[in-house]
């Protein structure tokens, strides 16, 4: 039988190195920590080497759609594809950063939205039958879906949002918030939240379009918080550890053969959340 491949993006550190942890003990097959640093995640593969825990290294930098398509044709060529597809590399803003709205608002929807997106694009293709598919959200995109207006709230939520509108939406966006027009727009002021509704609302898309396109094939594919955890991006007043924000995203990559839910769905502690 073809060796099982997981792969998890931003595994150097923080939540990602968590499910990176967590899959060497429970995934039956092999790991692979991704950053975009490689002297970082070597470093974090010896960490874990250290603890007798044994994943390998690909470096991955979402942002770069070069360094995308080399780790697609790597895992291609190599194992045929990938069976486990953990979406976690993220960024956010500090809450101090003098940074304008407009600039936090460009930066986080590349990283968050706009490479997340690409990285969906070119790993899907190779996902095999089977596969789990698991994108690390926010709780903070409902709560940033409800401050947006009814007219974006109802394009949302909606079942027949297509995959464009939704990349036009989120450009819309960037494009007010650089003439401050984003409130007139119906926008929250919140570049983070923002990103996260659009990764929630696109793994909802992304899952109708498998489940449609490749019925046979069995995928699930799903968004999720890992709740409020104490990393880089958190700080160190956040209720959970690191191992306890992998719970949620590690359930959902390791549903078992033959499950057939949840998919599509927003998932925090294990439970499907009202989108
Ligand atoms: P973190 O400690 O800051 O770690 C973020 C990881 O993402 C790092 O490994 C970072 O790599 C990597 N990364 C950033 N940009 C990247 C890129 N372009 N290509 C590849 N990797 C990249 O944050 P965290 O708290 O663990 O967050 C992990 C995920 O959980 C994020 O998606 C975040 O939005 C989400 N989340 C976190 C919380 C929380 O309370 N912590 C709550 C809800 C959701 P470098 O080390 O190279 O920067």
């Amino acid at each position: 039988m073809a060796t099982r491949i997981a792969v998890v993006t931003g595994g150097n550190k923080g939540i990602g190195l968590a499910i990176v942890k967590a899959l060497c003990k429970d995934f039956k097959g092999t790991v692979y920590l991704t950053a975009r640093d490689a002297g970082r995640g070597q470093e974090a593969v010896e960490s874990l080497s250290s603890e007798g825990l044994k994943p390998m290294f690909q470096q991955l930098d979402i942002n770069d759609i070069n360094s995308i398509t080399a780790a697609a044709t790597y895992f291609k060529d190599k194992y045929g594809g990938v069976d486990v597809l953990i979406n976690n590399a993220g960024i956010a803003f500090k809450v101090a950063d003098t940074a304008p709205f407009a600039v936090q608002a460009e930066v986080t929807l590349k990283t968050n939205f706009f490479a997340t997106r690409d990285m969906l694009t070119h790993f899907l293709p190779i996902i095999k039958a089977g596969g789990r598919v698991v994108n690390v959200s926010s709780f903070v995109s409902v709560r940033t879906l409800n401050l947006c207006s009814p007219a974006l709230q109802q394009r949302f939520r909606s079942e027949d949002i297509t995959e464009d509108e939704l990349v036009q939406l989120m450009q819309q966006f960037v494009d007010l918030t650089k003439k401050n027009e984003h409130k007139q727009g119906g926008w929250p002021e919140m570049a983070y939240g923002v990103s996260k509704t659009g990764l929630t609302t696109l793994s909802m898309i992304l899952a109708r379009q498998l489940s449609k396109e490749r019925p046979n094939d069995k995928i699930l594919l799903n968004a999720c918080c890992p709740g409020w955890v104490r990393t880089d991006m958190a700080g160190p007043k956040a209720p959970k550890s690191p191992e306890e924000g992998a719970i949620t995203p590690v359930y959902l990559a390791l549903l078992p053969p033959g499950a057939t839910e949840p998919h599509g769905k927003f998932v925090s502690d294990k439970e499907v959340q009202v989108w």
